[in-house]
């Protein structure tokens, strides 16, 4: 900590560093806390710097991501002994304590957060430095509230693409699954913010709207909507001149009715990229899962999505070694997975969840197992990849330029996120969507020039 000498400093004069472990909708949260602290005057630094007050938003879903976040906060309190320690997030809410940090809030009303480190820092402008850690870890009740308003958000990382938490919570209780306890049930956000949110941040210059969440699927579900609430708030962001892509997170198979899919399709700024979890292909683990479908249930799914967008690309995530998963199931996933050809397969290993009802399931599968199954899936992965990327040599696609290198080359994602490298002898400039004729492609990503 940078030596502090509380009843000369003025709120400018803190320095407040983020860390965030886990998902896009973590991000999205750490994000909008940063935005609270700043607008108070916060001195935002990276999270390589020292700094007085630092802030760890955690993550539960794993038992590794677990360990991380708690060895997270015990790392920022060694090694910054002065600083205040504020934790956040889900890990936080399953613990209902502070851990080791200073001040901890759960899923809910993380902004409070801002008024609890400046009642600290009220004690530390009477008290000596020496007593920081002395003062009691404040825990905040998480109330049952519904949405809570952030927006809008701009993400430090990121110039071209904004992402927008449209709900929260999951009611599914995936056997495996956590989350549901650490998020609690569906709170949806009003069209009208999402709406306002997303016009504002593609005044602002963003191209593409990302919308995101925990269940997307169950937007407006506990106001009694089904699936064509989110139909619908898509056909309004559309709509919006100012929006230029819109693109969607992680979809769930049983939600996606035919008339759902019709209607994504006549969206016209739709990105044709989805991600629809998928977890197993093998319906006696997917009925242990306690997913609701079974793989022919998805696999329809995927054809509908082929009918109305024929260059879709179909992201998945699959968990490996699920209790009692034998061979045979294992192999009937990895058939299922290579029949639908998914452009990528996110893979994660079953990971012990206390709390759930897969923690108690047996047998276990031996670790050696998991991590061959693991391994198999990624190379499934890898080559499904491939062979999507290949389909677009020659190809024509619309490219957002995002980053450009030492050597002037520019690089962004297609709309079926597809990693593009970009020449191009033309003035182009990042945040601009351009037509990049492929060339060629390497370790799956796209090589291509401007073609206009
Ligand atoms: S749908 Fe299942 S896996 Fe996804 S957040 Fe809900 S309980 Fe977890």
């Amino acid at each position: 900590m940078t030596s502090m000498e509380p009843e000369k400093r003025s709120i400018e004069n803190y320095t407040i560093a983020f860390h965030t472990l886990g998902c896009k909708v973590n991000r999205y949260e750490t994000d909008a806390v940063r935005q609270a602290f700043a607008s108070r005057g916060f001195q935002i630094v990276t999270e390589e710097t020292p700094a007085d007050i630092l802030v760890i938003n955690t993550c539960t879903v794993t038992s590794e991501a677990d360990r991380k976040s708690r060895q997270m906060i015990r790392r920022a309190k060694r090694r910054n002994p002065g600083a205040i320690v504020v934790a956040m997030g889900c890990q936080i809410e399953l613990l209902k304590s502070a851990s080791d940090a200073d001040i901890a809030v759960g899923t809910k009303n993380r902004l409070s957060v801002v008024d609890l480190v400046l009642e600290k820092m009220g004690l530390l402008m009477t008290d000596p430095p020496s007593t920081v850690t002395k003062t009691p870890s404040t825990v905040t009740k998480t109330p049952e509230t519904g949405y809570q308003e952030f927006g809008p958000v701009v993400s430090q990382e990121d110039t071209t693409r904004a992402f927008i938490k449209i709900q929260d919570g999951c009611d599914s209780f995936c056997s495996y699954c956590i989350i549901p306890f650490a998020r609690g049930r569906v709170v949806s956000r009003a069209s009208a913010e999402i709406l306002r949110e997303a016009e504002e941040l593609s005044n602002r210059g963003f191209h593409e709207i990302v919308l995101t969440g925990i269940h997307l699927c169950s937007y407006g579900k506990e106001r009694g909507e089904g699936i064509e609430a989110l139909a619908q708030l898509l056909e309004q962001l559309d709509a919006i001149p100012a929006i230029h892509r819109i693109r969607l997170g992680s979809l769930e198979p049983n939600s996606m009715t035919e008339s759902f899919v019709h209607k994504l399709a006549g969206i016209r700024k739709l990105c044709p990229h989805f991600h629809v979890s998928l977890q197993s292909g093998s319906d006696s683990v997917l009925s242990r899962m306690n997913r609701k479908y079974t793989a022919g249930g998805y696999r329809e799914v995927i054809s509908l999505l082929r009918s109305v967008f024929p260059r879709v690309a179909v992201t998945t995530d699959i968990i490996v070694a699920f209790p009692g998963e034998t061979e045979e199931e294992h192999q009937e996933s990895l058939r299922f997975c290579r029949e639908i050809g998914f452009s990528r397969i996110h893979v994660f290993p079953f990971s012990v969840r206390s709390g759930t009802s897969a923690a108690d399931m047996q047998p276990k599968v031996s670790s050696k197992t998991a991590d061959e199954r693991t391994e198999t899936f990624l190379q499934l992965s890898n080559s499904l990849a491939a062979a999507y990327c290949s389909r677009f040599e020659g190809d024509t696609v619309d490219v957002l330029l995002e980053t450009k290198d030492e050597s002037g080359e520019f690089s962004g994602y297609s709309k079926e996120y597809l990693r593009v490298h970009v020449s191009s002898s033309q003035d182009v400039r990042q945040g601009q969507e351009v037509r990049v004729k492929v060339i060629s492609m390497e370790q799956n990503e796209l090589y291509g020039t401007v073609t206009y």
